[in-house]
């Protein structure tokens, strides 16, 4: 059997090579086919919409909406440029909110992404969102859905071909990214990622999130706050860090490239950021224009 699994590795890694991830340069294995990917997180995400209540408040469902619309355009058009666009492929991009208060945001392949309300005074601004943003945005674009998948697969599968495994065994498979992903037994309430695609998630994002003309800088006061404000519950993208001290300072080493985005002109959006790096007007644009109201 592990004779099996072995081959089965080394002939994936031949015929599907493996993929690099855009920013980290991390090689990655992922055997699932994307549009398969995709069809499992469409049905999962319109399955919890369904099961929960989206928000009424215009405010948090336009400053998400916006935010993501603004990363979705900066990461597409990069990727396209860097013929990177099979990462997107077949995308359905969509951001909404639901009414509950826990503090939490998540994502799913193919472009979904959720926020809960309870996050959104803890982002306090537009700023604060494009931290939680940028971070699930990079889960997608980095595609560590499908390499856990494949981990997963590998793991129970590992004696068939994987061909095979996704032909006969539909049902198997689909269980598999439903576990993955926490649908059905507690909807939203997803397996941690490993420390690997969290590190991963937290550097890719401040990149998107410079990106889209949102100084980057702004994640360590944000992880500040989601340290003063405590709480017992474990959000997505709380879920393997050790401290909030080292997020902060691994946060703090990735900040220059993330500011080599911020600089450029990738974006080009002129108006979200100030016009000269280092005075006082820098920290004019996306931060002041919404407050979100704390309670
Ligand atoms: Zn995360």
């Amino acid at each position: 059997m592990k004779r099996n699994i072995f081959i089965v590795i080394a002939l994936a890694i031949i015929i599907s090579g493996c993929t690099k991830v855009p920013f980290s340069g991390r090689k990655q294995l992922r055997l699932l086919p994307s549009t398969q990917m995709n069809a499992m997180a469409f049905d999962a995400y319109s399955q919890f919409l369904n099961e929960n209540q989206i928000s009424t408040n215009h405010q948090y469902k336009s400053l998400v909406s916006n935010v993501g619309n603004k990363m979705k355009n900066s990461i597409s058009s990069y990727l396209n440029s860097k013929n990177m666009k099979d990462r997107i492929a077949g995308f359905q991009w969509e951001f909404n909110v639901v009414k509950d208060n826990q503090v939490n945001a998540w994502a799913m392949p193919g472009g979904k992404v959720v926020f809960y309300e309870g996050i959104m005074p803890k982002c306090k601004d537009e700023t604060g969102v494009a931290v939680v943003m940028g971070h699930e945005i990079a889960h997608i674009i980095a595609k560590h859905g499908n390499e856990r998948m494949t981990q997963g697969l590998l793991a129970q599968m590992g004696g068939l071909a994987l061909d095979v495994a996704l032909e006969k065994q539909p049902e198997q498979t689909r269980n598999i990214f439903l576990a993955a992903y926490g649908v059905g037994a507690q909807v939203g309430m997803m397996l941690p990622y490993s420390r690997t695609h969290e590190k991963e998630a937290d550097r890719i994002g401040l990149i998107i999130m410079a990106m889209a003309g949102y100084d980057p800088g702004e994640a360590i006061g944000f992880w500040q706050r989601m340290e003063q404000s405590g709480g017992g519950q474990i959000p997505e993208f709380l879920s393997t860090h050790p401290s909030y001290d080292t997020r902060i300072q691994e946060l703090k080493k990735h900040l220059p490239e993330a500011m080599k985005y911020y600089n450029g002109t990738s974006s080009g959006k002129k108006g979200n950021k100030g016009n000269k790096k280092g005075d006082n007007g820098n920290k004019k644009g996306n931060k002041g224009k919404f407050k979100i109201g704390g309670n």
